[in-house]
This record gives structure tokens, sequence and C-alpha cells, in this order.
């Protein structure tokens, strides 16, 4: 198990909650509440049936033989790609949308970058009868005109970010102020382990149903034995914290992939950024630097608290790769495989293809955290 923070939400030195005054009390009522559902065995069978009924749980493990065989080890995905909507992301949000529910909350305000996180957050407030509204920057809201046309579909109503660099950031602090200002009836709901106390957590917790399936899961599969690699790739870090969850007290090696453009962990240093303390991608001005990075669900400059910690004290390990090989790995699973990944995922996969020569034998899990439906016309461009 990952250790719970402590009570002011720090994990190590990382976390915490850097928040102006006014939102303190909400970010209390919200930790109290998270904490009362948590241990309710009404909101967790509600929750399970959701992740049973709705998103498709449990996700199946596929053992990849054509490149497991190609590459010389033993490669294993978690398929999270096969849940309703597409990815994991669908975990964190019917998780949070049935917490403001029960917090008596008739809406969610959610921020959004490349729309993923909007998305799920329109659809989960779709099925539970909330309404919905995602900041997007207006930038990405032409980048992505295909998501903000499912989110509408859903629902939801799309509204731009036009201050800064138009952009996930300011998504994020046009969110927030959208939160001060209607927290009596409004939820704020945060797409990855990343914000103030108790996002980071919480998230994690929502997200740890993943860690705990493919543990039993792979033990099943592999006689018992636990794999020697857990590989995600790392935006935020949800889907990686939760396969770690599942995975942290055996001795499997915790591998975070970051895009190349986007190492926080990699290349960044400690700093403050939406409301939490962790590493950050910056210049030499300790301004926030913007990251980089074939996919867009990569490209923000930090990555949740935990995350952090884990770096330090060596129990998990950030490495990064390129674009270039992530675009090899795209493809390759599709040809030896039959699976399109999410240009996410295909980050761990390049990690794996790097360096199984030096690991012959060995077993790998991976999560493959989302499809690559929404991948395919940019790859079609990138690819002719
Ligand atoms: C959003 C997304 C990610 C990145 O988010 P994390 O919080 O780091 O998991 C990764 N994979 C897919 C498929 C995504 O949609």
């Amino acid at each position: 198990m990952l250790r719970e923070p402590s009570t002011d939400g720090r994990f190590g030195e990382f976390g915490g909650r850097f928040v102006p005054e006014t939102l303190v009390p909400a970010c209390l009522e919200l930790e109290r509440a998270f904490h009362d559902a948590w241990n309710d065995a009404l909101f967790r069978s509600e929750l399970n049936d959701l992740f049973a009924q709705y998103a498709g749980r449990p996700s199946i493990i596929t053992e990849c033989h054509n490149l497991g065989a190609q590459l010389g080890i033993r490669l294993v995905l978690k398929r999270e790609d096969l849940n309703h909507t597409g990815s994991h992301k669908i975990n964190n949000v019917l998780g949070q949308a049935l917490l403001a529910k029960r917090m008596g909350k008739k809406r969610i305000v959610a921020e959004t970058g490349a729309g993923q996180h909007g998305v799920a957050s329109a659809t989960a407030a779709a099925l539970l009868g909330l309404e919905c509204k995602v900041y997007m920057g207006e930038k990405d809201i032409e980048r992505q005109a295909l998501n903000v046309f499912r989110m509408r579909l859903l629902g939801a109503e799309v509204v731009p970010a036009v201050s800064g660099s138009k952009t996930l950031k300011d998504a994020v602090n046009e969110a927030m102020r959208d939160w001060v200002a209607t927290v009596e009836d409004t939820y704020y709901a945060i797409g990855s382990v990343m914000g103030p106390h108790p996002y980071p957590y919480m998230v994690r917790m929502f997200q740890s149903v993943i860690g705990e399936e493919a543990r039993e899961q792979c033990r099943a599969l592999l006689d018992g034995a636990d794999p020697e690699f857990v590989v995600a790739c790392v935006g935020g870090g949800s889907n990686a914290i939760g396969i770690f969850s599942g995975f942290v007290d055996t001795t499997s090696r915790l591998i975070g992939v970051e895009p190349a453009g986007g190492a926080a962990v990699g290349h960044g240093v400690p700093g403050v950024v939406h409301g939490m303390r962790s590493y950050l991608m910056q210049d030499e001005h300790g301004q926030v630097q913007e990251a980089h990075s074939i996919s867009a669900g990569l490209d923000y400059p930090g990555v949740g608290p935990e995350h952090s910690y884990l770096a330090s004290i060596g129990r998990a390990e950030y490495p990064s790769v390129t674009d270039e090989e992530v675009i090899s790995a795209f493809s390759l699973l599709a040809r030896t495989e039959g699976i399109i990944p999410a240009l996410e995922c295909a980050h761990a996969l390049a990690w794996i293809v790097r360096t199984a020569p030096d690991h012959q034998g060995s077993t790998y899990l991976m999560n493959l955290s989302g499809r690559g439906d929404k991948d395919v016309a940019q790859m079609m461009e990138i690819l002719s």
C-alpha cells in the first residue's frame, strides 16, 4: 500500500495545499467528505457498481505473445483502453461525480487541455444528472474541435479561457476562479493526481482499482509471481500511480515514463503550481515552462506530488523517451498485436522496447492507459 499523506497533505516535502484563503474551507470540506465516503460501505458499493455496470470493470490483462517473443521478454498489458470512453480517466470522474452528488452539489466545473478529462467529466455528469462546465484554453478549443463537440453533445458547456497563453494553465486558473465564486453548489473535478490536498490522494484512491486488479490478475498468470517491471506513462501521473499502488510493496521496479519535452521529474526542480509543491519544468527565472510532447495529454509541465516523493526516496524511476521512439512504438503494437494504443501509453512501450535487450526473459507489466482512436488522424499525418 502507498502511505497516506500527512494531515496537511504532504508526501515527504511534496504536495500540500497552496490555495487562496477563500478556498481553504472548500478543500477541508472536500477532504472530510471524501474521508467519510471512502469509509462508507454504501458509497464504495455504489462506485463499484458504476465500475462494473457502466465503465466495464474489471479490465482484462492481455499477454502480448508476438511482441514479447520479438523483444525477448514477457509483456503483459493492463487494458484500461477497454473502459467506457476509452481510458482510465473514467475511474476518477465516476468517483468524483458520485462524491459531488453525495455532497449535495448540483454542478461540476473542470478544466481540460487536450479535452480528454473534459469529455470524461461531461460523461459522468450526464450519467449522474449534474450540470457540467468545462474550461478550455481558446487555442486548445481550436486544436481539439472533435472533443469540444463531444462535450457539447454530452450536455456540457465549454468555456474558452482567453487569458495568458490561452492553454491549459489558463483554463486551470479560470476553473479555480469559478469554484471560489460558486463553492456552495459547485464541485471542482481535477483530472489527475494534481492540485491541492486532498486531490492527489483522492484521485490516487479512485485509480488504485487498476493496481489492485492487475496484481491479482498477474499473480494468476505468473504462478504467484510479480512482474520485474511495472511501467506506465506519466502526464499528471494518475494512471501510473493507479497501477503502482498495487505493486509498491512488492519487489517490482516501478517505472513512470515521461516525454522528453516534459520531463518534470527528470529535468524539473521543486516549485509550487496548481496548489501543490512538486517537481516542475521551470526556466532560469523560476517561470513555469511550457512542456512539449507529441501527445497533447502529456504536455503538462508538472507532475503529481506523490511521484516526486516516490522519486525522492528512490522507489520509482522516471526516464523519458523521444517522440521518434513513441511513433515507432505506436506502430509496433498495432502491427504485432492488433492493438492501437493511445500516444500517451506508447511512451511506456517505447521505454520497454529500449530496455528489453538488457533484460531478456524479464516480465514487464504495462498500463495501456487508453486506446488510440483519438490519435489516428494525427498519426496519419505524421506517418505519411
Ligand atoms: C490523460 C491521459 C494520460 C495522462 O494522464 P495521467 O494522469 O498521467 O494518467 C495518459 N494516458 C491516457 C490514455 C490519457 O487519456
